[in-house]
């Protein structure tokens, strides 16, 4: 038998089955209860701290998007997972240093968490040598703390103001400034923090026509973040199970 990270046994193929087809059916009554179309929801599993093997099952499961957060993890089990043969579309969704846009750019589809001018600078540069643009998404702050991450809306901020981030991706021409990207705040009831990311992300899309995607909601979230208008939800311990380490 050979040592390989990138299968699965069978109980845990049946398992990740069995999350899959309860949290399918989550995001199936969440959009029939907001009238809204499932086709356009798509579910990202985060597999950050699983396997490559998990991805994979996922992947024979039918799951087309992937998400990770930490660079190091993702593009080795990106690899893994492309030298198994399958394509997956991955989403970087964590807090990504600069230095890392090099690395980001080679396995990514799409990434999340642009937050900074810097950043969306230098995630264009390292982008040129994509034969494909970029997608990203700019993460915006919704309770307006800078140190939790995300750009300011309603800030003329030259550095973190959501209009300055948008700009700064919208220059760059081997980025695709799809949308925006939220996480609840810790201690705000997710109905009020979806409800503010609506507004931001109505007023943005104004701005911005093209920029439609909505990247909101996580296991514990995603019925509400579905009500407010996401078209990304990115569910990670409902699908793989708990995490050992709450990241
Ligand atoms: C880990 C993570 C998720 C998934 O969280 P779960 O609660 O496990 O679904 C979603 N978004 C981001 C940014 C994450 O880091």
């Amino acid at each position: 038998m050979t040592d390989s990270s990138a299968t699965v046994r069978p109980d845990r193929r049946a398992e990740l089955a069995a999350g899959l087809a309860r949290v399918r059916a989550r995001i199936a009554d969440a959009c029939a209860d907001a009238g809204r179309d499932p086709a356009d929801v798509t579910m990202i599993a985060v597999t950050k701290t699983y396997p490559a093997g998990d991805a994979l099952a996922l992947a024979g499961l039918g799951v087309t998007d992937l998400g990770e957060n930490r660079d190091q993890e993702a593009a080795g089990k990106a690899a893994e997972v492309a030298a198994a043969g399958v394509r997956p579309r991955w989403h970087f969704i964590g807090q990504l240093q600069r230095n890392k846009a090099r690395s980001v750019v080679r396995y990514a589809d799409v990434v999340h968490s642009v937050d900074s001018v810097r950043l969306a600078r230098a995630l264009g540069n390292a982008a040129a040598e994509r034969e494909r643009p970029l997608d990203a998404l700019v993460q915006v702050s919704i309770d307006g703390d800078p140190a939790r991450g995300g750009a300011l809306p309603d800030s003329a901020d030259e550095a973190t103001g959501l209009e300055a981030v948008a700009a700064a991706v919208a220059d760059a021409p081997a980025l695709r400034l799809a949308g925006l990207m939220a996480v609840a705040p810790l201690g705000w009831q997710p109905e009020r923090a979806f409800a503010r990311l609506a507004e931001v992300a109505e007023a943005f899309r104004t701005l911005h026509p093209g920029a439609t995607s909505l990247s909101a909601g996580m296991s514990g979230d995603l019925e509400i973040a579905i009500r407010y208008g996401a078209t990304h939800v990115r569910v990670g311990s409902a699908l793989l199970g708990m995490r050992p380490t709450l990241r």
